[in-house]
């Protein structure tokens, strides 16, 4: 009998802060493409988003919200390389790290358009299967994508962004309940997104 291949999950995002929308997203893909692990990888300085927190924050609030699941992991690939974050990157250097695992490459409606516009498209796709959440606010759908290689999930409709979460800091609203309760302590201990829009 040949040896089952470990099939991993990864879940890029800036994470600024991780919120509740990406820990479903992560769970439910586990759940139904029997995922062994989901590694969250929180992007370097990303090249769209010039004024994201300092990499190190997000990175402990992901490890924060991320700790009490035995199956979800924080890989550091992207924040420890230099320049912007390219999710070509971060699957070479996945794969480099687990070279016999089937890798899943977790994104939500909204960043799934972006994947046309990516450069080297056809590597992505030899390295790893997509599969494209629901999120509310935006069409699920991968007219133009190569079907086989994307798969589309519905999951539970969280209507919750990072934007929003620093938002809502800022005005003095409370991100209980939107976020884990560790992330909202970690916000609050180390003053992120007071002077944020
Ligand atoms: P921002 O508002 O700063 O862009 P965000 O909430 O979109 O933050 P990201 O870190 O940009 O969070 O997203 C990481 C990944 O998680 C993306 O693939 C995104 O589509 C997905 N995602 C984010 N929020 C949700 C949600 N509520 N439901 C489903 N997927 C989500
Ligand atoms: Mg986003």
């Amino acid at each position: 009998m040949p040896e089952r291949r470990l099939r991993i999950g990864v879940m890029g995002g800036t994470f600024d802060p991780i919120h509740h929308g990406h820990l479903v997203a992560a769970s439910e893909v586990a759940q139904s493409f029997d995922l062994d692990e989901v590694i969250f990888v929180p992007t370097g300085q990303p090249w769209q988003k010039p004024d994201v927190t300092v990499s190190e924050h997000r990175y402990l609030m992901t490890v924060i919200a991320t700790a009490s699941n035995p199956r979800f992991t924080v890989s550091r690939v992207d924040i420890d390389r230099t320049g912007p974050t390219y999710t070509i990157d971060t699957l070479r250097d996945l794969h480099a790290q687990r070279p016999d695992a089937e890798l899943f490459f977790i994104t939500g409606a909204d960043a799934i358009r972006q994947i046309l516009s990516w450069k080297d498209v056809q590597e992505l796709w030899d390295l790893a299967h997509f599969v494209a959440v629901s999120r509310p606010g935006h069409e699920l759908s991968v007219s133009g994508l190569p079907n086989q290689d994307v798969s589309l999930l519905e999951v539970p409709a969280l209507a919750i962004s990072s934007t929003d979460c620093r938002a809502r800091v800022n005005r003095g609203f409370p991100v209980w309940y939107l976020v884990p309760d560790g992330v909202v302590q970690y916000i609050s201990k180390h003053h992120l997104y007071r002077s944020v829009a």
